[in-house]
């Protein structure tokens, strides 16, 4: 059955159920906007409506509170208090923040700089809604600030520092992954096996649709929503779509848009989307912003050295390329137009 795609990572219920369920049991839908700057799908298949109401608002309950401690728009959050004292001192914090901290550098590590949580020490400087960027004097004297190597953890006392001044960190690249791998455990442990949540680009599922796997569709770059390059046929998995369309601003010929180069300062313009398909939501956010930064050759051969994620790039000119892992039965082309 193909599922009509609303948008990049959002998809529609399949109607057909298999005839052994229950007659009380459903899929359950919800969307929320405004948590995390962002929209929230959950779907779950329950055989009580009440106890998966309940379960929805538990997710979001968990959305919230990382939303609370790790946004940099919140100035009370942890992070913007890391952010005013790190530099001072080793600064106590979260067992929860700490631990993604360290997740953050790992995914710095292997995909060769690309992803870099420090690129706010540069970043916090554009505002795409409002048109503003810095200037190149503005970047040039903060560059030196982007380097995730500058994040001292310290696992002993559960402390992090910045080792010099002007360093800022922004969790905006693996934050909203995150928060879908916790929903997506908050869901488990209440006994879903069939679930699928989402946070804007992020998605995770949980088990199939009843012998037929999940759809998500990959938008195209330069098209409206519903408009899709591929649609990918998922069970227990994660993806995370990366794209030059989200939050952008146009001037003089050039797209300025949410993700930064860490060694220039730049938006990082080197492909106009990457999916990235995986176990973990926190990993495949994490790694989708790469082909943006080191271009779609570069990427897409870190992307084949890691076993348990597979990858689809579109490419500058339009034209679309896939991870070795997906070669063997790639994803499905959307139907021709009417
Ligand atoms: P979404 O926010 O819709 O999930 P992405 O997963 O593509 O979109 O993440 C984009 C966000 O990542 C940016 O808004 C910013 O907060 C953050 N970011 C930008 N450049 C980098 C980078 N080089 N490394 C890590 N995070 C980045
Ligand atoms: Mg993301």
């Amino acid at each position: 059955m193909r599922f009509k795609v609303m948008s990049a990572l959002c998809f529609a219920a399949a109607a057909t159920l298999a005839a052994a369920v229950p007659a009380h049991a459903e899929w359950v839908n919800r969307v929320t906007d405004g948590i995390m700057g962002t929209r929230i799908t959950v779907e779950l298949w329950s055989d009580e409506r009440a106890k998966a109401e309940a379960a929805i608002d538990a997710v979001l309950d968990e959305m919230r509170h990382i939303d609370e401690s790790m946004s940099t728009y919140k100035p009370t959050s942890e992070v913007s208090l890391v952010n005013a004292k790190a530099a001072d001192g080793p600064m106590h914090i979260s067992k929860e923040l700490f631990d993604l901290l360290v997740k953050a550098k790992e995914y710095s590590v292997i995909t060769d700089g690309a992803f870099d949580i420090t690129y706010a020490s540069v970043g916090y400087m554009y505002n795409f809604p409002k048109h503003i960027r810095p200037d190149e004097a503005q970047i040039a004297k903060a560059l030196p600030a982007v380097d995730y190597r500058h994040v001292i953890l310290d696992a002993n006392n559960q402390t992090v520092r910045f080792s010099q001044k002007g360093v800022r960190i922004d969790l905006g690249g693996i934050a909203k992954g995150y928060s879908v791998d916790c929903g997506i455990d908050v869901l488990k442990a209440r006994g879903f096996t069939r679930a699928y949540v989402s946070a804007g680009g992020d998605s995770r599922i949980i088990g199939d649709r009843f012998g037929k796997p999940w759809m998500v569709g990959i938008r195209d770059p330069r098209k409206g929503e519903g408009e899709v390059i591929a649609s990918v046929p998922l069970v227990d998995a994660a993806i995370s779509t990366s794209g030059d369309y989200e939050r952008f601003f146009d001037e003089g010929g050039v797209r300025y848009h949410h993700i930064i180069d860490p060694h220039t300062g730049h938006s990082a313009s080197k492909v106009r989307s990457a999916t990235v398909i995986g176990p973990y939501a926190t990993r495949t956010d994490g790694l989708s912003k790469t082909a943006f930064v080191l271009g779609p050759e570069k990427a897409m051969e870190i992307y084949n050295r890691i076993d348990d994620i597979d990858a689809i790039i579109v490419k500058l000119d339009g034209t679309v390329i896939y991870s070795k892992g997906m070669q063997r039965g790639k994803a499905t082309p959307p139907p021709p137009a009417p």
